[in-house]
């Protein structure tokens, strides 16, 4: 059993982000420019014209990933309904998951509020399932289950029982531009990671190699009266 807790340190400011994703974007973009200059001699068109795309591909991808978190957004933090915040971001992940030919389901325990910033949330757990379906063959299964720990703490776990990691790789999860995937960025974990932490949450990986991978958020409860405290200050 290999459990494997996270620290702070290992992820990026915002400002080291948006450096080092300038720098991953610079290079894409200089081997479409050169992909363009060669044009011009008008031969090998097509074989030229799939590295553009795969280049351009790549920067939107990287590009999609830093807006999504960089931006400015308007909404506090927040009481979020746990069992909704879930139930919106499984449903964007469905139709993903059936066509790879897996099984994903959620039980979620009813009536229970974290604070946090509700898009942020939704975000990082939608890099943490995607990573899920996305290490799961077909046949497999992704379960998301959220609980109450110890009457204080919310847990959200996100399980699969695809690839799982090595002590290596599980040493690396969370660092930047770690990705084992052909076109992977290696932002998506730090930045769940980062945005977790930033809102009081933790995150803890758990894997197996070769039989899966379990992922637990926690935050701190919110309790009833805090909850209507925080609904009446909105
Ligand atoms: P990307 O998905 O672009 O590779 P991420 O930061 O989201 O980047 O993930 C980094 C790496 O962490 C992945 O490439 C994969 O090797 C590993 N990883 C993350 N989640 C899982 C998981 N549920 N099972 C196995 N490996 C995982
Ligand atoms: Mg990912």
């Amino acid at each position: 059993l290999v459990a494997h807790i996270l620290d702070v340190e290992r992820c990026l400011t915002l400002g080291e982000l948006a450096s080092s994703i300038a720098h991953e974007i610079r290079n894409p973009l200089t081997v479409v420019k050169g992909c363009l200059e060669l044009l011009d001699e008008k031969r090998k068109r097509s074989e030229y014209h799939d590295v553009i795309v795969n280049e351009i591909t790549r920067a939107e991808e990287i590009i999609g990933d830093y807006v999504s978190v960089a931006s400015p957004t308007i909404e506090p933090r927040g009481a979020v309904l746990v069992d909704e915040n879930v139930r919106s971001v499984v449903s964007l992940f469905e139709a993903y998951a059936r066509r790879r030919g897996l099984s994903l389901t959620y039980q979620c325990e009813h009536g229970l509020y974290v604070e946090a910033v509700g898009a942020k949330l939704k975000l990082a757990l939608a890099s943490v399932i995607k990573n899920a379906i996305e290490a799961t063959e077909s046949g497999g299964v992704v379960t998301i289950t959220t609980y109450l720990k110890e009457n204080k703490q919310v847990v959200y776990e996100i399980k699969d029982n695809g690839v799982g990691m090595t002590a290596q790789q599980l040493d690396k999860i969370g660092t930047t531009y770690f990705t084992t995937k052909e076109s992977g960025t290696g932002f998506g974990t730090m930045i769940s990671i980062k945005l977790i932490q930033e809102m009081g949450g933790q995150v803890t990986y758990e894997s197996h190699y070769a039989e899966g991978t379990k992922v637990h958020i926690v935050f701190p409860l919110l309790k009833k009266g805090e909850v209507s405290q925080q609904r009446e200050e909105e």
